[in-house]
């Protein structure tokens, strides 16, 4: 049957409970300076140190063509001890996009291993000038919890939430981080009250503090203490904890997160190369979720990233995305009772439309609708195909009594040969019993003999006679091995 109770993926476990979403973090400030350079201490440390506060200080190891920090170790040292934190932020401070993967990896690693061999705790990353893309983000996972970008800044922050404040679920390897120097205080504290407004989010400003020497007057970027003193201020009076970025991921950092996670920024795209439509599964502190095309074998499709809560209810499933694609929505126990659905416990409501049935060739309607509840073993399903006139709910878990082996098959040695990137292919099998079975009925698929890395099976009644068709997609393009396909028919209780 389904794994129900945990979540397996790059030795990362997961249980029910991570998916209720009951956190509920509030808003925070960062602040992550650029500190390579002997003016960090007069104007960003020191000034949070005297006001009681933290900030993040981005090291470069130093080198014949970088200057590693104005501070020394032991004061890297001291300061961590006080709270505040050093990032990562590479050796040579290069494009990293440009980079091969080998000298990719060392950038990350090397300067990582210099800071934490001067006695440093080093645990987020922030890219050399912002820059990344996909490949610059699943190295920097490797070796730290987050990655932190650049959002340019803007006039009407509140207008452009989503690409100046990071909200759950969290973009974790490209957190957004506007250019405080680039602001009026006046600007500066309009982001916070964006993000107050906002809600439960996570502020980091991008400070360079070099930029208050005197031969940098005037410039755009010039770092004025001044205002660096007023936003200090201005967050303080409205009660807004100023954290580190290991703080600020403890709180508000995502309870799942796999993959390349990266909600559209609409105002600077060109920091990103990708949006969307990598494989990526996350679940944010608060239960928002985002699931992307190929994580499944069958196409997911959430429309805005996530549906915080559900807007649809037992009579009218959604109905607004492409055949072929699967919705997922999350509610309270209080908005499954109100919606008219059979429990009353909080959980997730998946709505498939892919009725390709045999009494539905077409394929545009519903075919299945499952409520996975928080916390338990349990399962509901209804099925609406062939004619989207909606069945029974039917109930199951992980008592026997309840979830009744009705039909088995097995198709052996069955060699499905080459896959294209994310291609599914079918075929239909009749199970034994097959007389017994029927389209509300849950069909699990198991691939034996040591199925290759992202291969994925799953299957569903495609008929009245009880045949059901199996669906066998594979995430990377591959030749896989000739496999036994066991499938098993369960059924539920009404
Ligand atoms: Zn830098």
């Amino acid at each position: 049957m389904p794994k129900l109770g945990t979540l397996n993926r790059d030795n990362e476990t997961v249980t029910p409970s991570d998916l209720q979403g009951t956190s509920t973090p509030g808003v925070m400030v960062s602040f992550v300076d650029d500190g390579n350079y002997p003016e960090t201490e007069n104007y960003f440390t020191a000034y949070l140190q005297a006001q009681g506060e933290v900030g993040c200080i981005a090291v470069t190891t130093p080198s014949s063509t970088s200057v590693g920090t104005g501070h020394t170790a032991a004061e890297l040292v001291t300061l961590e001890g006080e709270g505040f934190e050093v990032v990562g932020h590479s050796v040579t401070h290069p494009d990293m996009r440009t980079l091969t993967d080998a000298e990719l990896d060392d950038e990350l690693r090397l300067n990582k291993e210099w800071l934490t061999g001067l006695g440093l705790t080093v645990e987020n990353f922030a890219y050399p000038i912002g820059y990344n893309d996909e490949r610059v983000r699943a190295a920097t996972r490797t070796y730290y919890n987050s990655g932190i970008g650049v959002a340019q800044d803007v006039p009407d922050p509140t207008g452009y939430k989503s690409a100046v404040l990071s909200i759950p679920p969290l973009t974790t390897y490209h957190l957004k981080r506007p250019d405080f120097n680039r602001m009026t205080l006046e600007e500066a504290k309009l982001y916070v009250d964006a993000a107050i407004s906002e809600g439960d989010c996570w502020l980091i400003f991008l400070t360079h503090s070099i930029y208050a020497r005197p031969e940098y007057a005037g410039e755009p970027y010039e770092f004025l203490p001044a205002n660096f003193d007023g936003i200090i201020d201005y967050i303080q009076s409205n009660n807004v904890p100023i954290v580190n970025c290991k703080t600020g991921i403890a709180t508000i950092g995502n309870a799942i997160d796999f993959g390349d996670y990266q909600a559209l920024d609409q105002v600077d795209p060109g920091h990103m190369t990708k949006f969307d439509e990598s494989p990526h599964m996350v679940v944010g502190c608060n239960g928002a979720s985002s699931i992307a095309p190929a994580m499944n074998d069958e196409i997911l499709d959430v429309p805005k990233g996530y549906n915080p809560i559900g807007a649809h209810d037992n009579a009218s499933p959604p109905s607004t995305w492409k055949n072929g694609k699967i919705s997922w929505e999350n509610y309270n126990g209080t908005d499954m009772v109100a919606k008219g659905f059979p429990t009353a416990l909080a959980g997730t409501l998946v709505t498939s439309r892919i009725s390709n049935t045999a009494g539905n060739p077409s394929g545009d309607g519903w075919q299945y609708q499952e409520i996975y509840e928080y916390g338990t073993q349990h399962f509901w399903r209804r099925a609406s195909a062939p004619t989207d006139a909606w069945g029974d709910w039917k109930y199951f878990t992980g008592d026997d009594a309840n979830f009744e082996l009705i039909g088995e098959a097995t198709n052996s040695a069955l060699d499905l040969g080459t896959f294209t990137a994310g291609e599914t292919k079918t075929f239909d099998i009749l199970p034994s019993n097959s007389g017994d079975i029927d389209l509300n009925d849950m069909v699990d698929v198991t691939i034996s003999r040591h199925p290759e890395g992202g291969l994925i099976a799953s299957g569903y009644v495609y008929s009245a006679d009880g045949t059901v068709r199996v669906q066998v997609t594979s995430i990377p393009a591959q030749t896989v091995d000739a496999h036994d396909y066991i499938v098993r028919v369960f059924e539920g209780q009404l």
